[in-house]
């Protein structure tokens, strides 16, 4: 008779308190252990051994909730060939370093696809599928007075009657367009860390800064660059964007307990500036649409676009920072306008 013994802690299922016991296991068919003066017997295929991963006990689950807790030392996964084959494999692969390595590159190349392909595909189409009336109503909620404030401190130094020629300027040219989404334009000095720039808020809020207006030669160029911020509200990006910065944040959190990745995520997407390359690209499609629409010439847009120097300002709130690069972005001639 083939006999195994270990030493281990019963758990009846109903108190955190351990009893100390030693189980034996019997022909690699059944294991039986005494608690007092009661004898337990289970067949190996009734009874599930879990080998804790990254902890420094196994546990073998009976019934009712009760298990037995075993030292991380004590082979016992042999005994469970049949009924544990996952239990085998995680632990084959504990013990093996090319087996950890493989399925180290194996988990970052399915991250990679889930967060590069899987996610953003999923949060277009959710995006995309939400109604008008229902999108409205969650723009709305995300409405921060605070925000717009503590994001840009700094009041528009540029005059009123300044202001009012490219707003109607804008809307001269918004109304053209089909379907040109709702927007409220609002001017802010950048200061030294945002400088020239452009930005969208979630809750419609278009904001352009003094030192974007001061650098543009004529208006045109202004409203290449609105027509760029009116593609990221068109195609709701910073929706998608909190979507996809969210679902990754869950997903890293569940595999790492790393609470602060969700946070960040989900402020990055309200932000709305973070928006990924792909975005970026859309929305100046957007963009090169409206101003053939609209006869504006793209040339504008690329001349806007050349101005902005990155090196100037702080990397973090660059308009090319998380902006393709710009020989990706420069578009072709307007065909439609003479
Ligand atoms: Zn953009």
């Amino acid at each position: 008779m083939q006999l195994a013994k270990f030493e281990a802690k019963f758990f009846n299922g109903n108190s955190s308190k351990p009893t100390k016991t030693n189980i034996e296991i019997i022909e690699n068919e059944y294991l039986k252990f005494t608690v007092g003066s009661k004898l337990y017997r289970f067949n190996l295929n009734d009874v599930q051994l879990n080998t804790l991963i990254a902890r420094n006990s196994k546990r073998i689950y009976l019934l009712n909730n009760s298990f037995l807790e075993l030292s991380s030392e004590c082979n016992v996964e042999i005994y469970f060939k049949s009924s544990n084959f996952v239990s085998n494999i995680i632990h084959k692969i504990e013990n093996n370093l090319l087996l950890i390595c493989l399925v180290f590159l194996l988990s970052i190349f399915t991250l990679f696809i889930i967060n590069y392909y899987v996610i953003p595909t999923t949060a277009k189409t959710i995006t995309n599928s939400i109604s008008e009336e229902a999108y409205l109503k969650i723009q709305a909620r995300t409405s921060n007075k605070y925000l717009l404030d503590s994001l840009f401190p700094y009041k528009s130094e540029i005059s009123s009657s300044r202001k009012n020629e490219i707003k109607k300027y804008f809307l001269m040219h918004c109304s053209i367009v089909k379907n040109c989404p709702n927007y409220t334009l609002i001017f802010k000095k950048g200061g030294p860390k945002i400088g020239p720039n452009a930005f969208t808020l979630p809750d419609g809020q278009i904001i352009f800064t003094d030192e974007l207006i001061n650098i543009s030669t004529n208006d045109n160029e202004l409203v290449s660059i609105f027509s760029h911020e009116l593609g990221h509200l068109r195609y709701r990006h910073w929706l998608r964007q909190s979507l996809q910065e969210t679902v990754f944040g869950i997903l890293i959190v569940s595999l790492t307990g790393e609470i602060e990745t969700i946070i960040s995520g989900v402020l990055t997407g309200i932000i709305g500036n973070i928006y990924s390359k792909d975005m970026e690209l859309e929305a100046d499609k957007y963009a090169k649409k409206f101003m053939e629409t609209t006869c504006i010439g793209t040339h504008h847009f690329n001349a806007i676009l050349t101005k902005l120097n990155p090196k100037d300002i702080d990397e973090r709130y660059s308009f090319f920072s998380t902006h393709p690069q710009l020989n990706k972005r420069i578009m072709g001639q307007s065909t439609n306008c003479i």
